[in-house]
């Protein structure tokens, strides 16, 4: 969650196509698929096309324009995945205190499930 970005991340591997994933949303701003290790039978990873580090780097640097669609388009993945009525929580993890693990922003959406008391 500090320093430069470092392109080496999973996710950036993913965004440039060198490894798969399943994808569950894309537009010009977002790109949503699948956790590989899902903690609810809903959890799915949105993240900026963008290269930021953790939440603070986002809101610091993306436009306006970006900081919008990226959350419109967490909402609409949760919509399509009818999580509305049943429930749903969106948390980001920044830096060593949260366990971030990649450091490439990115919001988690989990549902499907009663979730355990926040924090999961
Ligand atoms: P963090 O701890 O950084 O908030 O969350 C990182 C998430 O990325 C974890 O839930 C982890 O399971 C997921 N993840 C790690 N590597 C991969 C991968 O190669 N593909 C996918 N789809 N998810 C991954």
């Amino acid at each position: 969650g500090t320093g430069p970005y470092n392109s080496d991340n999973i996710f950036a591997k993913i965004l440039r196509g060198d490894i798969p994933c399943k994808k569950v949303f894309e537009n010009e701003w977002v790109l949503a698929f699948h956790d590989i290790a899902p903690k609810a039978p809903v959890h799915i990873i949105v993240i900026p096309k963008q290269p930021y580090v953790s939440f603070i780097d986002f809101s610091k640097n993306a436009t306006t324009e970006e900081i919008a669609a990226v959350m419109r388009s967490t909402g609409q993945v949760a919509a399509a995945l009818n999580l509305e009525e049943s429930g749903y929580r969106v948390i980001t993890n920044a830096g060593q205190n949260a366990g971030q693990e990649v450091p490439h922003f990115h919001l988690h959406v989990l549902g499907g499930k009663a979730l355990p008391p926040f924090p999961v």
